[in-house]
């Protein structure tokens, strides 16, 4: 998967260098027309001095992280730690490697070769794990168990039908105007829960530029498609230079008004924020973001380094989060993941109910638990801090938002509803004048 990556990229690299005092003089006062007379300045401009740029990005390394380095990947240096395609070498994807950072738990033994979705964790995410927690909410998320060999009767490997739903290899066409398009089936760490656990790691929908010239072609053909989502996958383990080769053909298209991507890296992988990464991909707006966390743990120092740098180039970003048992389902957690998220300036977006994939059983809450998450956030903390709650319809019905019941009847013309203290209060609303 990564021969083909590009070299390791330097890990200090400054940002572009602030104008000279002269030239900023040059852009306030530009050269008058010819024949006009050039302005004279009464007074000396005070020109702020060059700002001096820290050439280091990323937050220094905590002493629990170096320890942690230090015990596991000795010889290695904080330059190697912050280095994204180091992490991704470094890959924790054999269970005996696991076992020697976290040490497992029968159940965790249990699931050795046997799953479906392959074993990778990045060693900052692994770093993140206490290892004398076994059920801590980080490790659940990646650390397969014996429960994703239980297939419930109501699973399937594609329940929201992808499949039936793809014109090309690795497009989906569901929805009028947009289309997901899966660049990539790599991820650097895997979700134990993913959605597409059929096709992501086993090498189904490969990242060939032959594949991909497809389906530009099949949105170059169809007008009604105004929006991209690109994913995996996570289409940020691409090199900069396959990610712009794909951005810079979607550009090409005159219908394609906005591009976004879906990625769980700045949670998973946040050395894969670089300045020359984001350089590149702010010559590409509008461009949006979605990115995927799952628990406050996961805003960290790193992760809110790697979300300034897209806030900064003006790329807006959103959250998705799959509401998931013993995780993140209750809210006390899920307020402190969305106000975690919004404090690094990522508008929580969606908050899914987890899909029906072959063994998610153990995973997923009944969806009054997520209706109880709703209205234990609605009203008691920021309205932007308050994802849309989504069922993913199975089958291809696409996303059904469910809301807590406010009430909503009509007596005499008038509306009654509860706000979020249980208080019932009534707005004029007049029935429509029948005929
Ligand atoms: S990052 Fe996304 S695609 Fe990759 S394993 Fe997690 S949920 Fe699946």
């Amino acid at each position: 998967m990564h021969k083909a990556e590009a070299p390791a990229e330097p890990l200090i690299i400054d940002d572009d260098e602030p104008p000279s005092s002269r030239l900023a003089i040059d852009t306030l006062y530009p050269a008058p027309p010819a024949g006009q007379p050039a302005i004279q300045l009464t007074r000396p401009v005070f020109i702020l001095p060059a700002r001096k740029t820290s050439s280091l990005r990323y937050p220094k390394l905590s002493p629990e992280t170096k320890a942690f380095q230090k015990q596991f990947f000795p010889g290695s240096t904080a330059r190697d730690w912050h280095d994204w395609q180091w992490q991704v070498r470094h890959r924790i994807h054999t269970y005996d490697r696991l076992h020697q950072i976290l040490p497992l738990g029968p159940d965790e033994c249990l699931a050795d070769h046997a799953v479906q979705l392959p074993l990778s964790i990045t060693p900052y995410y692994a770093g993140l794990i206490p290892k004398d927690v076994p059920d801590h909410p980080l490790r659940r998320c990646v650390v397969p168990t014996a429960g994703e060999w239980v297939k419930m009767p109501c699973e399937s490997d594609d329940p929201l039908g992808e499949d039936h739903q793809s014109p090309v290899p690795g497009l989906v066409h569901r929805y009028p105007d947009r289309v997901l398009f899966l660049l990539t089936d790599f991820c650097s760490t895997y979700c134990r829960y993913c959605t597409r656990s059929r096709v992501v790691g086993h090498g189904g929908i490969r990242a060939s530029r032959a594949r991909w010239e497809k389906a530009i072609a099949y949105i170059a053909a169809n007008a009604n498609v105004r929006d991209v989502l690109l994913s995996g996958g996570d289409p940020l383990t691409l090199s900069d230079d396959r990610l712009e080769w794909v951005l810079s053909k979607l550009r090409q298209i005159p219908h394609v008004e906005i591009i976004r991507i879906g990625t769980k890296v700045p949670a998973v992988l946040p050395q894969r924020i670089t300045p020359k990464l984001v350089k590149m991909l702010k010559k590409y707006h509008p461009l949006w973001l979605s990115l995927h966390f799952t628990h406050p743990d996961e805003c960290t120092p790193d992760t809110r380094a790697a979300c300034a740098l897209l806030a900064d180039a003006g790329i807006p970003l959103g959250s998705q989060t799959v509401l998931l048992k013993g995780i993140n389902d209750s809210v006390p957690v899920m307020t402190q993941l969305m106000h975690g998220l919004m404090k690094m300036r990522v508008r929580p977006y969606y908050l899914y109910q987890c899909d029906p994939i072959t063994g998610s059983g153990h995973f997923r809450t009944a969806i009054a638990q997520g209706l109880e998450i709703i209205r234990g956030m609605r009203g008691f903390t920021t309205g932007y801090a308050v994802p849309t709650y989504v069922v993913d319809a199975p089958g291809g019905g696409g996303k059904i938002p469910l809301m807590p019941d406010y009430g909503g009847s009509h007596t005499n013309d008038n509306l009654v509803l509860t706000n979020y203290e249980n208080r019932s209060f009534t707005y004029p609303d007049p029935m429509p004048v029948q005929g």
